[in-house]
């Protein structure tokens, strides 16, 4: 949320909490839910009284992208109090009230914000509407500064009388590092771990994260391509394809046996919200379930969320290995809610969007450079070098081109133009000038991952006429493991496709 000029990253560690502070804390995150609920329901009333307004409605007829415009919509939005400072002007009363017991001048301001902040993603359709949080949905609290409010001093959490020590792991270089740097502000998170409440402080430190030794940046250029589930990785010394978090064993059968068993629970708990047809009436709610119920509820929320733990760990591991690759890193930019609406589930259980924002993060904190381009100017994958553009339908995995370039596995290929890519432009000149030589190694390269992978491959490459492994320098995950154990002296303990 914080919004600073400065980069920052999150330094997270478990509070060692008695049931006294538990209770407390418990208090104060629902406090701050009621007061989350007020900011957000006056910032959305105060956004309906800007949508009638007659400033509103002129600077929508304004020219798209134009400083008149943007200015029109500024001043309608201050005309009507929908800014930043005017909605701390309202929680102001919140601190005089009995809320004012519970929390700090700080953090009620720090919750207009987050409201503003939420309803702001509204207004521009960056988000959908915001919601009112129920009971128990307020998971985490921040503060303005290290100064006051919620504060971190010598390892301990303080916030208006509590005090509470962090778990604070010795001869931990990641956390150390972190403790060195200036804090700039403080959260408390919330977490259900296996149905109990957790609690943990986020320390929003300045600076850059400490990157293990392990963990080289190579040099070069990288070339992506990220489908819904698997990822094309071109670099000068690699192409590989590989399916995103092949060791996560998909849970559906699990997660749908406590699905059916939270139904017949439901059902059992409540007859009466049901009609003889079994069909939900309409209108009613679930009250009173039993505590048999939110065992199930808390059983099936606890295989969730480790599912989300292992694919996040999965995705470091590879992002890491990229990283190593190069420090260019060259990308289509696709939208994630659209490959949700086409693959649902195989891009909720891989993740290729989380990915993305993981190695965006991760790049930036390495220290490498990370360019997206639009795909609708560059066309990857349907361009060839000799610039015939043909669209491949979906099922169609290969390219391959009258004027002889190919058959390559079509992701390989638009990896290895995404290289070329430059401002939204693919450097045609550029890529026909490597591409000697690198025919062959691509099509080895497709070539072994299909194999691999067990899928199909055109008879052309099973002859075998491009198998020059001797002098390709293109390298199978084995040999990149090799590679990265070499220059790292460490064994990376994960398995490609
Ligand atoms: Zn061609």
């Amino acid at each position: 949320m914080s919004r600073a000029t400065t980069p920052s990253f999150v330094c997270e560690l478990p509070l060692i909490t008695t049931p006294a502070d538990e209770r407390k804390l418990l208090v104060r995150l629902d406090v701050a839910r009621m007061v989350y609920n007020a900011c957000l329901g006056e910032a959305l009333r105060r956004l309906t009284r800007v949508r009638s307004s007659t400033e509103y409605k002129t600077a929508v007829g304004l020219p798209r992208r134009s400083l008149a415009r943007r200015t029109a919509f500024r001043n309608a939005d201050q005309r009507s109090g929908l800014s930043e400072y005017s909605l701390h002007e309202y929680a102001k009363q919140f601190s005089h009230a009995w809320l004012g017991q519970h929390l700090d001048v700080n953090t009620i301001q720090k919750l207009a914000t987050r409201s503003f902040l939420a309803v702001r993603r509204y207004a521009c359709s960056k988000a959908g509407k915001p919601r009112f949080k129920g009971k128990g949905w307020f998971d985490s609290v921040e503060g303005k500064s290290n100064t006051q409010g919620i504060i971190w001093r010598n390892g301990m959490l303080k916030w208006k009388g509590l005090k509470i020590r962090a778990a604070i792991p010795v001869r931990d270089p990641v956390v150390s590092h972190a403790l060195s740097c200036r804090i700039k502000f403080v959260r408390i998170v919330r977490r259900k771990l296996n149905g109990r409440d957790r609690f943990f402080v986020q320390l929003v430190c300045e600076g850059r994260p400490y990157q293990k030794p392990k963990h080289i940046l190579g040099q070069g250029v990288v070339g992506l391509d990220v489908g819904p589930s698997m990822v094309a990785i071109v670099s000068d010394q690699a192409a590989s394809l590989r399916r995103f978090c092949d060791e996560l064993k998909p849970k559906q059968k699990s997660v749908r046996r406590l699905e059916r068993k939270l139904d017949r629970q439901r059902r059992a708990n409540i007859p009466g919200n049901y009609d003889d047809n079994g069909t939900r009436k309409p209108g009613t709610t679930d009250r009173h379930l039993s505590n048999r119920y939110l065992h199930t509820r808390s059983e099936l929320s606890e295989l969730h969320r480790k599912e989300a733990a292992h694919r996040k760990t999965l995705h470091g591991a590879m992002i890491n290995q990229i990283l190593a690759l190069g420090n260019v890193i060259k990308l289509e930019r696709i939208s994630y809610h659209w490959l949700q609406l086409r693959f649902g589930k195989s891009v909720r259980h891989r993740g290729p969007g989380l990915f993305i924002s993981h190695l965006r993060r991760k790049a930036a904190n390495a220290g490498a450079t990370m360019e997206e381009f639009d795909p609708r100017l560059t066309r990857l994958s349907q361009v060839c070098l000799c610039g015939a553009i043909r669209s491949k339908p979906l099922e169609l995995r290969w390219h391959s081109c009258e004027c002889g370039v190919g058959p390559i596995q079509r992701d390989l290929f638009s990896a290895w133009l995404a290289r070329f890519v430059v401002k939204n432009h693919l450097d045609v000149d550029q890529a026909k000038g490597a591409w000697s030589g690198v025919d062959a190694r691509l099509r080895a390269a497709s070539r072994e991952i299909q194999l691999a992978m067990g899928l199909y491959c055109p008879p052309t490459l099973e002859r075998g006429q491009s198998q020059s492994s001797a002098q390709s320098v293109w390298l199978s995950d084995e040999a990149l493991e090799s590679l990265f154990q070499e220059r790292v002296g460490l064994a990376i303990g994960t398995s490609g496709a």
